[in-house]
């Protein structure tokens, strides 16, 4: 690249791009266009991002993606998923024309069954993403009937004030699209999830040509993914994955288990040839890979006729004839790869020279959960393979090279990285400078950019945060139950229960239930009976009078038991003081 120029952008200062100036009620303030990411910016999950054209006070809104994060299990206790806070735009809801999807994958489109009914706007997906949005919906979803409009790849559609084209890019599933925006003030690229895969082993390569086209058009935007924006290089294709696991499979002698993400089609028809190519039967197992072969038969990603047996089978095939596909590569507990290294799985069974191939990426804070996995299969004698030992995973995202060439093809006056941590929005915003955008504008969740006119800077601040799904329940992050549940994580609970008259009388003994509470103190104390007499001698120093104020009772009683077991103990735990009263 000659021309690198990296200078700090005064983001606050940027003036004169489109010729235009916005003196105070001036006409051409009134018509902008902005973006503000509900989730996705500053983080990689979570995916949501507002477009909003018009004037100010009346603005549309398209909202590109709605997705989900995953909970890091020790902090998060008992949540499932995570999900976006979108009080801003449900508030808004009257002016959102429609939801668009990049691609299927759950940090894009996992939100969109628990949150949809709080929007009711019409949905656009390409078939495949829109088939796997059906499928779950169908499978979690019931009572929920999702507008799905599906659109062809490459297509284009009028929603509101937006016009919409959809450009085919390759990723680490089928139909993964860039969305170009177009609005009477400017056209943005939203890049979507990507990477430059010529052979992608299922589906079209990216439309290249067509990228260099709007290019040419002339791009105000680019909204690009910044997930591999520290990796030099190019990352390599889906094709080189494919032969690298089939001449693994066919070195094997004994079974063969392939774990991958269960929506990358490619490593599914990969695993499949590899095990066509070694003459041995292919079997899936785990639900999630079921749905996206069916969905991909469907859509035309995997043959109708594609041979394989259900997990049952299993038992029946020779031990140098089978390949297993399985999920579970995140160390998900419930999962098929969790239960076989457990050796809980009701119909598969590996034993020693048996190889496991992990074709994935650990996700960051999965570490743990896939390394105790490993370590069991390795003490069962299997021998692990994983992209640190052969060439068994590829990322779905551009490094910086194909960072580069995009830039190169769309020319854009202002660059937002999105898609990304801190780290990888400032690794990308740098790279765009040094690529000659004007204006480079790193944002983060909750702020306002005005993309067009200029200038371009923050001009709002929007509530954002996160919900936990809790079960069957959505609940606040903040103040929801989980932060009790951090609690009682750490420190347990006492749980005391005293029957009184009105006029102060105990009747009984009182009920003291511990949990999660050491039984015995460092000299051999029970911990129930020192909360035992600490609750007694509070009660019998209470002056009568205040004996018949139960919040006096219930208050004084649960501060004594908590300094009680505090002192023998060490830590403060929950104590909870119910008090019955009874006439007489
Ligand atoms: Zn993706
Ligand atoms: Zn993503």
């Amino acid at each position: 690249m000659g021309n690198v120029l990296i200078e700090p952008v005064d983001i606050l200062k940027v003036t004169g791009l489109m010729g235009k100036t916005t003196d105070a009620g001036g006409k051409s303030h009134r018509d902008e266009l902005v973006l503000v990411a509900l989730g996705g910016l500053g983080e990689i999950g979570m995916n949501a991002y507002l477009y909003g054209f018009g004037p100010p006070k009346a603005r549309k809104w398209l909202l590109v993606d709605l997705g989900i994060t995953f909970p890091e299990g020790e902090f998060d206790p008992g949540v499932d998923v995570i999900l976006p806070d979108l009080r801003f735009l449900i508030e808004e809801r009257h002016a959102l024309v429609g939801i668009v999807l990049t691609h299927a994958h759950e940090d894009h489109i996992g939100a969109v069954i628990d949150l949809w009914p709080k929007l009711e706007a019409p949905i656009y997906a390409t078939p495949f993403t829109a088939g796997m949005l059906k499928a779950k919906a169908a499978e979690f979803g019931g009572r929920v009937k999702l507008p799905i409009n599906v659109m062809p790849m490459g297509s284009r559609q009028n929603i509101g004030p937006f016009e919409i084209e959809l450009v085919t890019m390759s990723h680490s599933i089928p139909e993964p699209s860039a969305i170009a925006i177009r609005t009477p003030a400017g056209l943005v690229l939203h890049s979507g999830d990507w990477k430059l895969d010529q052979t992608p082993y299922v589906g079209d390569p990216p439309n290249e040509a067509r990228l260099a086209e709007i290019g040419r058009e002339g791009v105000r935007a680019l909204i690009c993914d910044s997930t591999n924006a520290m990796r030099e290089g190019r990352s390599p294709s889906e094709l080189e994955i494919a032969q690298s696991l089939t001449e693994i499979v066919k070195k094997a002698t004994k079974r063969v288990v392939v774990t991958s993400f269960s929506s990358n089609v490619a490593r599914v028809k990969a695993v499949a040839d590899a095990a066509v190519a070694s003459g041995r039967t292919l079997v899936v197992a785990g639900r999630a890979l079921h749905r996206v072969i069916e969905v991909a038969r469907e859509t035309g990603y995997l043959p109708v006729d594609l041979r394989y047996v259900d997990q049952q089978q299993f038992k029946y095939v020779n031990r140098n004839d089978v390949v297993l596909l399985c999920t579970g590569s995140q160390g998900e507990p419930r999962a098929a790869m969790a239960r076989i290294a457990d050796k809980e799985h009701p119909d598969i069974h590996l034993a020693k020279g048996d190889l496991v191939i992990f074709s994935s990426r650990t996700i960051p804070g999965n570490e743990r959960s896939v390394g105790r996995i490993q370590n069991a299969l390795v003490r069962m004698g299997c021998e692990v393979v994983t992209d640190a030992e052969a060439l068994v995973h590829v990322t779905g995202h551009p490094r910086r090279d194909e960072l580069r060439q995009m830039y190169q093809w769309i020319k854009p006056q202002v660059a937002v990285p999105m898609h990304g941590e801190a780290r990888h929005i400032n690794a990308h915003a740098e790279l765009a400078r040094a690529a000659g955008v004007p204006i480079v504008m790193p944002a983060y969740n909750g702020q306002m950019v005005r993309l067009s006119p200029d200038p371009v800077e923050i001009i709002d601040d929007v509530p954002v945060g996160r919900l936990f799904r809790d079960g069957r329940l959505i609940v606040p992050s903040d103040s929801g139950p989980v932060r009790n549940r951090r609690k009682l994580a750490i420190v347990g609970m006492v749980v005391v229960a005293i029957a009184m008259t009105r006029k102060g009388e105990v009747l009984c003994d009182p009920e003291i239930a511990l949990d999660g509470v050491p039984e015995f103190d460092a000299d051999g104390d029970e911990m129930f009976d020192i909360a035992a007499d600490a609750v007694d001698g509070t009660l019998d120093s209470m002056p009568a009078k205040k004996l018949k104020e139960v919040e006096v009772v219930r208050e004084a009683v649960r501060r004594s038991v908590r300094a009680a077991v505090f002192e023998a103990w060490g830590k403060k735990p929950v104590v909870k003081v119910l008090i019955s009263v009874v006439d007489g």
